[in-house]
């Protein structure tokens, strides 16, 4: 049987975050057997705690935000897909801010602390959710196919943002630690030169850099040190669907054809699974 895994002790980062440009610092800390992935604000009087499912989303602009009470959570997809990937059930997040330091914009930071800390394996079985029936989701110019499939979750994704022709790009992937490691946790994110200015204009990314994050501009991929994978911005994608898809509260199984996809659909996606694993149960 496979059991559920926490964390094998406590390990910490610090770095910028993104928005504020203000010094940020993460905790990763072990956690009970069915506690899940739970952020703390350890900022706030009492250490409010949010519970990183689906139905604590709040905002998906950007990045997904989950929050519960007055306590806010942003960005939590990079983190969330370092654990999903490493099989990490139960974990406590805390955080002295609303946002993660954003590191290098991947989530190869978060997954060095997750090995740093080690795997510990708990006694309950490990909870796995998948489509029973096939889910499609029709948004704009986005497409999720989500259709039932034994074993790992296989990702099958294609993007295009018309900034330049580099940009359509592909990449068809099955879900494994390794996998993980080598070909999606480096990944960064990435944004286009007119959203970057409308976001500069609303006071936000404040920490945004070439450190941390690729810009389309002009035709171009713009990027600090070249660009990691020929197929960077298809990378990043698939990492942020593993990431959000964690807000199932289980490990994700089926195979997943996105086209476009982006967080308000990978949002939907886990709200769906949910429902039709509840609607069985
Ligand atoms: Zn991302």
């Amino acid at each position: 049987m496979e059991t559920q895994n926490t964390l094998g002790g406590a390990v910490s980062y610090s770095g910028i975050a993104l928005h504020t440009g203000a010094r940020a610092h993460l905790t990763m800390k072990a956690a009970p057997e069915n506690t899940g992935i739970v952020f703390r604000r350890i900022d706030l009087p009492g250490a409010p705690s949010v519970r990183a499912i689906a139905s604590n989303v709040v905002d998906v602009r950007r990045g997904t935000t989950i929050a519960s009470g007055d306590a806010r959570v942003y960005t939590v997809e990079h983190v969330l897909a370092a654990l999903h990937a490493s099989k990490i059930d139960n974990a406590f997040v805390e955080m002295d801010g609303f946002e993660p330091p954003i590191a290098d914009g991947s989530a190869k930071p978060y997954l060095e602390m997750i090995k740093e800390a080690g795997t510990v394996s708990q006694l309950e079985p490990a909870r796995y959710i998948a489509p029973s029936e096939t889910i499609v989701i029709e948004e704009r110019d986005t497409q999720m196919v989500f259709i039932p499939a034994e074993g790992p979750l296989h990702i099958t994704c294609t993007v295009s943002f018309g900034a330049t022709p580099l940009d359509t790009q592909f990449l068809s992937c099955t879900l494994g630690a390794e996998y993980f490691e080598r070909d999606l946790a480096p990944a960064r994110t990435f944004v286009q030169f007119r959203e970057l200015e409308q976001l500069l204009t609303m006071g936000l990314v404040k920490g945004g850099s070439l450190d941390n994050a690729v810009i389309l501009h002009s035709g171009a991929i713009i990027c600090k040190d070249g660009q990691r994978y020929s197929n960077e911005l298809v990378r990043h994608k698939v990492l942020d669907i593993i990431g959000d898809l964690f807000l199932c509260g289980a490990r994700v199984g089926g195979h997943l054809i996105a086209v476009k996809p982006g967080h308000p659909t990978n949002v939907q996606l886990a709200q769906k699974l949910i429902a039709q694993n509840c609607g069985k149960a």
